[in-house]
């Protein structure tokens, strides 16, 4: 039995997403002189007083007191080890492209899987034409849809021009053009709280819109399970994907992708706050997007809560007019 959920349904719409294990002391009471007990305890990477807005595609957020990089499974499995007897709290993040931090930061350790932690493995499959194909959860989407190209294996390209990792595409059931993550999965592998990695199935998952329910903590890996195809074709069907991303985002401000979910019923998020003549306003440096309404946009001087007076405001404007509050897909932290 796994202890916890990685993620738990968010409940109000504007409240950050509940991560029931991260971000809690799951052990031992907080160690006074934790950084330092860190130090001596764990001998991965770690960069001290980072500034989260470094680590996030908004390019906002405090500095968290300690970013952590593990390079491998051990290293990861080690720290969440330290970091339960020291009692500090914790949080994995990907590439940060669905992530707005506070501007007071986080006090304890961001742990970063990042390129260190992006092997991508073909194993065999079952049938003549699949291939399964294993990939670390810090690889990131561009890098495995760039595999898959020169593999060809075709199933993935929706997912090109997201700029998010493996584990925070997982998390986020992340989509595009019709399609999601958990289409081409077959399993995840999850580090949990007894600090055993679990490999579970598809089928014993449950997915929905932009979001993973789990009992397991950290996504360390996932399998797909993808089919040969021509090269070429491939190719080229991820290069228009990429080119209708491009004419129809903003291009050049810094911005986490879609911020709301569409709701259910309803027109899509961006539509409901174009209609509400909402593209274009801004609260200091944060601004809804002149391109797309679903995008706020950092103009260059925005804060955390800069973006989040703003989620407000568009969060009320649009149930004003369309009688429903939209829920943001960023997670706040
Ligand atoms: C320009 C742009 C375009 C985008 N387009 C799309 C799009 O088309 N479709 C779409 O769905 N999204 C889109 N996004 C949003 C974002 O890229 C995706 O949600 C992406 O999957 C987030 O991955 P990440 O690694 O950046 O996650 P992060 O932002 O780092 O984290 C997101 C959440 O997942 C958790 N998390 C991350 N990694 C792990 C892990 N290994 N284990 C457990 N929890 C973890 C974090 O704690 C956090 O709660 C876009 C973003 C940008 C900036």
């Amino acid at each position: 039995m796994l202890p916890a959920s990685v993620c738990s349904r968010q409940d109000r719409p504007d409240r950050a997403v509940v991560l029931k294990f991260q971000g809690q002391r799951v052990m031992g009471k907080k160690v006074d002189n934790w950084p330092e007990q860190l130090r001596d305890l764990w001998s991965g990477e770690i960069e001290w007083n980072s500034s989260m807005a470094r680590w996030c595609t908004l390019q906002v957020g405090g500095p968290a007191r300690a970013v952590a990089m593990p390079a491998n499974r051990e290293e990861l499995q080690s720290l969440l080890d330290v970091l339960g007897r020291i009692g500090v709290c914790w949080r994995v993040i990907g590439r940060g492209s669905n992530l707005l931090v506070s501007d007071a930061g986080y006090e304890g350790v961001i742990i970063m899987l990042g390129r260190k932690f992006s092997a991508i493995e073909q194993r065999g499959a079952e049938k003549v034409g699949d291939a399964r194909v294993q990939v670390e959860a810090g690889c990131s989407l561009m890098k495995l849809v760039n595999w898959c190209v020169d593999h060809g294996l075709q199933g993935l390209e929706f997912a090109a021009g997201i700029p998010g990792s493996v584990g925070g595409a997982v998390v986020m059931n992340a989509g595009a053009w019709g399609k999601e993550m958990s289409e081409p999965l077959s399993s995840v592998t999850f580090l949990c709280g007894s600090g055993q990695f679990v490999e579970r199935e598809k089928k014993d998952l449950a997915f929905s819109y932009r979001h993973l329910e789990s009992e397991a903590m950290i996504v360390v890996a996932a399998e797909f399970l993808l089919q040969a195809g021509d090269r070429q074709t491939i190719d080229k069907r991820c290069t228009q994907l990429m080119r209708e991303r491009k004419a129809k985002q903003p291009q050049g401000q810094a911005n986490a992708g879609s911020f709301f979910k569409n709701p259910a019923g309803f027109p899509a998020a961006g539509k409901l706050i174009q209609d509400a003549e909402l593209k274009g306003v801004r609260v200091g440096g944060a601004q809804v997007s002149e391109v797309h309404a679903n995008f706020l946009v950092n103009t260059g001087s925005a804060t955390a809560q800069d973006f989040l007076d703003l989620m407000r405001l568009v969060q009320e404007k649009v149930a004003e007019r369309f009688g429903v509050r939209l829920e943001p897909e960023v997670h706040i932290l």
